[in-house]
């Protein structure tokens, strides 16, 4: 199989699909637990909460009281390595370079204590990805209508495949189309109840209402970082496409919460929203369950996937052994392929990352993998011609939740099967389910990977398990 390429991959094949757009079939059959892709991120980065114990080259953690080798960038302070072989061989895709350094020092002293964690962070992985484009000389430009969804040829999958950040999907059009002035918010709502709404109004009113502040967000971050930029003379970034007119001038008391309306975004405002909305639509949260093995995991987004499930009369203690599954969300990364991958709530793939913790647990680091290179792994059989899903949240989760959160975070309904059956056969579907996650009482959440000996293995807390010998997956 060649590496990072659909076109010549033996088992998939991307096609487009009128109501889905870009989607991933097998073409031949696939027995489970088959490799069936690979990627390396576009962009990755430690979140500011664990720069000072994730190693932002190799992901190696390090605790507070064991740091011999640790080196931190001597300009900002603010961005540290293993030792010095990470800081001097640095990868492309977290690629600490001057001009980021320059940015994190600006943003230290200003903006870092004004902003939100989650923010903050997206701010970091904006500037990270703006600044590897200024680097090697990449366009600074995403309003670019380069929407590769709208190639229609299923023949031509070279098209219907991003090969840049800009050919991602984003949902600025629908964001815009909202409009953000004088929104209700849900406390206003709920102060003047009204019998005849529904509850499925009342979801759609909730839901307008978070895309609305998201957007306000969106909004606020991108003027940050407009300011950032704007600061250290990279003008280009700030003069796409601009109207004589220029751009507004960000105050740091501006009231956006009030102020803002859709007309008054400059050009310069939709350009980084542009890019802000390509990366929160395709972003992966990294795991990192660093007080254990030194393991990333990663799931799509969402939270963390420790909770444990109400039902306990499906769970058997199978283990002796509790396993840490305290996992940190310790960064962020964004795969251009990745984004091919459709969700489905009963996924038949699964994500996986390599990440090279050496013999008996002992880190030896080699070079020539990167850490954060993705696998998509067959979790059953796949006849030829069907659908390749994977998921983009956390599953143990009921349907009102996973829509909530599939709605609220990438606008869109799921009509996958599993949320289909649960309509009408919702307890069957449960058990069908559960048959295939982890038992371990105190993690119950992953989906088991299936071994070659008639075993699984849980993806999260890595307990194993007699695979169902009797499991009919047909109605799915
Ligand atoms: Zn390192
Ligand atoms: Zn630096
Ligand atoms: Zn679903
Ligand atoms: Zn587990």
């Amino acid at each position: 199989m060649s590496e990072d390429s659909i076109h010549d991959n033996p088992y998939i094949k991307v096609t487009y699909q009128k109501d889905k757009g870009r989607s991933i079939f097998s073409k031949v059959f696939i027995p489970r637990g088959t490799v069936v892709f690979v990627d390396n991120p576009y962009i990755a980065n430690i979140d500011s909460l664990y720069k000072k114990n994730i190693c932002s080259t190799c992901f190696k953690y390090f605790s507070e009281t064991c740091r011999p080798n640790v080196v931190v960038c001597p300009q900002c302070n603010d961005y540290y390595f293993c030792s010095s072989f990470c800081k001097q061989y640095q990868k492309n895709e977290t690629r600490h370079s001057s001009i980021e350094c320059e940015w994190l020092q600006y943003f230290g002293n200003y903006f870092k204590h004004q902003l939100l964690e989650d923010d903050k962070n997206i701010v970091l992985l904006l500037l990270k990805i703006i600044a590897k484009r200024i680097h090697q000389n990449d366009s600074l430009s995403f309003i670019v209508d380069n929407d590769n969804s709208k190639n229609t040829d299923t023949n031509d999958s070279y098209n219907l495949v991003p090969r840049d950040v800009t050919d991602l999907i984003d949902h600025l059009d629908e964001y815009l189309s909202l409009g953000i002035n004088n929104s209700e918010t849900i406390e206003q709502q709920q102060q003047n109840p009204d019998t005849s709404i529904t509850d499925s109004d009342m979801d759609i009113s909730k839901l307008k209402s978070i895309w609305k502040s998201d957007f306000k967000k969106f909004i606020n971050i991108s003027r940050v970082i407009q300011h950032i930029i704007d600061r250290s003379k990279h003008q280009e970034i700030l003069s796409v496409g601009i109207d004589s007119d220029g751009d507004m001038i960000m105050s740091e008391n501006n009231d956006i919460e009030n102020t803002i309306q859709t007309e008054s975004l400059s050009k310069s405002d939709l350009n980084i929203l542009k890019l802000l909305c390509k990366v929160r639509s395709n972003f992966f949260g990294l795991w990192h369950n660093g007080l254990q093995n030194n393991i990333v995991e990663y799931n799509r987004g969402g939270t963390p996937n420790t909770e444990n499930d109400t039902d306990s009369n499906t769970t058997t203690t199978t283990t002796e052994h509790q396993k840490n599954i305290e996992f940190l969300w310790c960064g962020s990364a964004v795969y251009l392929s990745l984004s091919l991958f459709n969700h489905s709530c009963f996924p038949n793939c699964t994500t996986l990352l390599e990440y090279n913790n050496g013999e008996n647990g002992v880190f030896s680091f080699n070079y020539t993998k990167t850490p954060l290179r993705f696998s998509i792994v067959t979790l059953f059989d796949i006849e030829p011609n069907q659908e390749l899903f994977i998921t983009y949240i956390p599953l143990n989760q009921n349907k009102k939740e996973r829509n909530h959160q599939l709605k609220s975070s990438w606008l869109f309904e799921c009509n996958c099967k599993r949320c289909e059956l649960e309509q009408t056969k919702s307890k069957e579907i449960d058990e069908l389910f559960n048959s295939v996650c982890c038992r371990n009482v105190k993690c119950k959440s992953g989906m088991v990977f299936p071994l070659a000996n008639g075993y699984g293995v849980c993806r999260v807390c890595k307990d194993e398990f007699k695979s169902p010998t009797s499991i009919n997956l047909d109605v799915l």
